[in-house]
């Protein structure tokens, strides 16, 4: 792996709650940050790759915690709906049409505009996986990828089939992909759906990456769909599972005690939340309860 001097960054330090600004130098070398310095002049390996980053902010790269990342093509074409509207009328009939070819390239425009604004990490939640897979190779991205799993049709088996036949060609020597299993939300999947899901989160040892009370209509449909609360659910099927929630709006204090018991962080999805008409998550409210809050940008 190249070696890497990146001179003259205004560059972003961590140090206890400080946020600093520094004029420095860094050196990366086999991929690792060797040395942060005022002025780094050793003597270089010749291939070493020197970047001039004056009048540039040098940062550790922005991490999206939820995305559907080919839906970047989608773009202006589905506005002024509700969630549910949008869903069912909109963006499940395009999806239906979507070859592997669009995938894939609807997944390399996503991740060059990601890319291009600093996000160096996506967590994903889509279908035609190889194909996002094969764009994030392409691209040399972090990313955390599954194959969607729902029953609305009554099938979840097909796609619980389709991601293990995903997650059995990976390659165990990459580390910049990953893979999670998500269940698309508590109100598109029935309880048999969920314990599958949670059943092959503990197989594998990988986290859950699910929808959560993102639109308030949620909260009486998941109570006729299960006979329970929302957060009774979620509780019953992947306590003790590391899970990322998306974009939980509407949760109440009730709700929030129980996610402190239990090892969930949320992904803040601000921008869909207005687009959509779900409201505003009360992230400061969340982060005061000591809930992790990762952001989609
Ligand atoms: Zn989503």
């Amino acid at each position: 792996m190249q070696d890497l001097l990146i001179k003259n960054g205004n560059v972003l330090l961590f140090k206890d709650d400080n946020i600093l600004i520094q004029n420095k130098d860094i050196l990366v070398k086999d991929g690792k940050i060797d040395k942060i310095e005022d002025e780094i002049s050793e003597n270089l390996d010749k291939n070493t790759k020197v970047i001039d980053a004056k009048d540039h902010i040098v940062m550790p790269g922005l991490i999206n915690t939820h995305a559907h990342i080919p839906m970047s093509i989608f773009r202006e074409t589905t506005e002024g709906c509700s969630l549910y509207e949008w869903l069912n009328e909109r963006i499940w009939p395009i999806e239906d049409k979507l070859t592997k070819q669009d995938i894939y390239y609807a997944s390399l425009l996503s991740f060059i505009e990601m890319v291009s604004t600093g996000t160096t990490c996506i967590n994903d939640q889509y279908f035609m996986s190889e194909q996002i897979r094969d764009a994030a190779r392409k691209c040399k991205i972090r990313a955390v990828i599954t194959r969607t799993i729902m029953d609305t049709d009554g099938d979840y088996a097909t796609r619980v089939e389709e991601f293990k036949n995903f997650y059995n060609t990976r390659d165990e020597n990459e580390d910049l992909i990953t893979y999670s299993v998500a269940p698309h939300s508590l109100y598109t999947c029935s309880g048999a759906c969920l314990q599958a899901t949670a059943d092959l989160a503990r197989e594998y040892n990988l986290p859950i990456h699910v929808h959560f009370l993102e639109s308030v209509d949620e909260i009486e449909d998941i109570k006729k769909k299960h006979g329970k609360p929302a957060i009774e659910v979620l509780k019953q099927y992947f306590e003790g599972v590391h899970t990322i929630l998306a974009h939980g709006v509407h949760l109440s204090q009730d709700d929030i005690e129980v996610l402190k018991t239990m090892d969930c962080g949320i992904a803040h999805n601000p921008v869909s939340n207005m687009r959509l008409g779900c409201s505003i998550a009360d992230t400061t409210k969340y982060l005061k309860e000591g809930i992790n809050v990762g952001l989609r940008n």
